[in-house]
């Protein structure tokens, strides 16, 4: 945990709707006078097209000095063009934990109540490891890496958090069954880690099954650790539970440094049209606070933004009429700024 002081931290905008939510949750942190001075960077297409490079040299020097970053969604081009920035981020920075907590925002409503659960997601392997090739013309290759050392760090992670965090049980997701190896390696480590820590409840599922089960009965999960791919993909069945990927938060953390971003990416169908919910990010922005030991800063903001749903100013993704700009405004009037 770093100091409560003014933290310098990286901004990236990002693609779509990331500058459009970006300068949204600028706006509220400024009317909460945040401690935060930000350094902006550029990544992504506009960063190919200026430097030639979609991920500057600058970009991992900035957030190396700061150590945290706030980052909005950033496209990657489909089957083609260059390779993801947000994975490239992620592996270069070793931030090898992806953590989303998921839980029902007061006021939204979803189809469930009372989820509560985080997702814990390696960050560093697996099918994201980009190793593809074409083995004869019509047959492709895509390895899938999963390493002791990344499966018993992650799965530390998630005890260690369980443990701060007061939570009770942390549940590895698999596919063990069929991939014996790679699956049976992870969920092995998450076993010899759990041992270490008896206070907290250690089992595991497939990952069909819990996904069956978190669309009928999300409020049994508590902590859940997966892979990468499995990791991405109940990550945003998790937000539809309550109520979409405009709610929820997310933090990519490695040893030193952090990225604090959305679960969301750019929204290419209302990018440019006012339409989209900066809760996520700006919730992200309340994990980022809390991270930079503001915690009273970080209370206060939430209170800011549940009042704002609570009094019925919403998004229209939540069923509302609110713009980007008018929602942030409500939220900062809420803070007196
Ligand atoms: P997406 O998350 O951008 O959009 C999925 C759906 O959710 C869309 O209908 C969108 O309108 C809606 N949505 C997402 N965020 C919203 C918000 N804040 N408010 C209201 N509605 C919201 O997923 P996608 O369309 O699969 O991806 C688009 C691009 O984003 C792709 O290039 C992808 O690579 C990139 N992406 C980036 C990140 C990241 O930067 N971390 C994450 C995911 C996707």
């Amino acid at each position: 945990m770093i100091p409560a002081a003014t933290a310098r931290v990286t901004l990236i905008r990002g693609d779509g709707i990331g500058p459009e939510v970006a300068d949204a949750v600028l706006a509220i942190l400024e009317a909460s006078a945040a401690p935060l001075e930000f350094e902006e960077v550029v990544v992504g297409r506009v960063a190919e097209e200026t430097g030639g490079d979609p991920l500057p040299p600058e970009v991992l020097d900035s957030i190396r000095k700061n150590r945290v970053a706030l980052k909005g969604p950033v496209g990657t081009p489909i089957g083609k063009g260059f390779p993801s920035v947000n994975v490239a981020l992620r592996k270069k920075l070793d931030l090898y934990a992806s953590l989303r907590p998921v839980r029902n925002v007061p006021a939204v409503p979803s189809r469930f109540d009372g989820v509560d659960l985080v997702v814990v997601r390696e960050n560093t392997e697996d099918l994201y490891s980009g190793l593809e090739h074409t083995v004869v013309p019509g047959v492709v290759e895509s390895l899938k890496i999963i390493t002791e050392v990344a499966s018993t760090r992650i799965a530390r992670f998630a005890f260690e958090y369980a443990r701060r965090e007061g939570r009770r049980r942390v549940t590895a997701v698999h596919k063990a069954n069929i991939m014996k190896l790679s699956d049976g390696l992870f969920l092995d480590c998450f076993r010899k880690v759990a041992a270490e820590y008896p206070d907290i409840v250690a089992d595991d599922r497939i990952v069909d099954a819990t996904c069956m089960r978190l669309v009928m009965n999300p409020e049994i999960f508590d902590v859940l650790l997966l892979e990468n791919l499995y990791g991405d993909i109940v990550s945003d069945l998790a937000a539809g539970l309550v109520g979409g990927l405009g709610l929820v938060p997310g933090a990519n953390l490695g040893k030193d440094l952090a990225i604090f971003e959305a679960v969301h990416g750019t929204a290419p169908d209302i990018a440019g049209t006012g339409k989209a919910n900066p809760t996520a990010l700006l919730m992200s922005s309340v994990l980022m606070l809390r991270h930079l030991g503001q915690a009273v800063l970080a209370t206060a903001i939430e209170s800011a933004l549940f009042a704002t749903l609570a009094a019925g100013i919403r998004t229209p993704d939540l069923g509302g009429t609110a713009t980007t700009t008018g929602f942030a405004k409500a939220v900062a009037e809420r803070l007196g700024g």
